[in-house]
């Protein structure tokens, strides 16, 4: 399974590629969350994951900030939901080997739960 992403970032055309392992590790921790329904179905945040915005900082053009476990993306995600006043979670990048944090919409609403996809397409940090 190939899937290729492509993305102009400034005057660089950069190619990122899908990983099939990193794929498998992102599906089986989607599927683990309560909401994995609405993440793919309803709200259809999960699809985020494939865009390279989960990977690259939308207004800074640069890779975001790289955790190399599901842990330290954890604490990482809790400690910035503390200091910005906002659901954060974290997600495996499809395209390294890394997890990342984000927030996006959606994770406003009441009762929604704790632990939730976050493809960072709608991401404003
Ligand atoms: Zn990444």
């Amino acid at each position: 399974m190939k899937l290729i992403s492509e993305v102009s970032i400034g005057c660089f055309n950069m190619k990122h590629k899908i990983k099939w392992r990193n794929f498998r590790i992102w599906f089986a921790d989607q599927v683990k969350r309560k909401v994995w329904f609405r993440n793919f179905f309803i709200t259809r945040n999960a699809w985020g994951a494939f865009s390279i915005n989960s990977h690259i900082n939308q207004h800074t053009g640069k890779e975001k900030v790289c955790y190399n476990t599901v842990e330290s993306a954890k604490k990482a995600a809790d400690s910035m939901s503390k200091k910005r006043n906002a659901h954060f979670s974290y997600y495996k990048c499809l395209f390294c080997d890394g997890y990342h944090i984000g927030k996006n919409r959606d994770n406003k609403i009441s009762g929604y739960d704790d632990v939730k996809s976050e493809n960072v397409i709608s991401e404003r940090i």
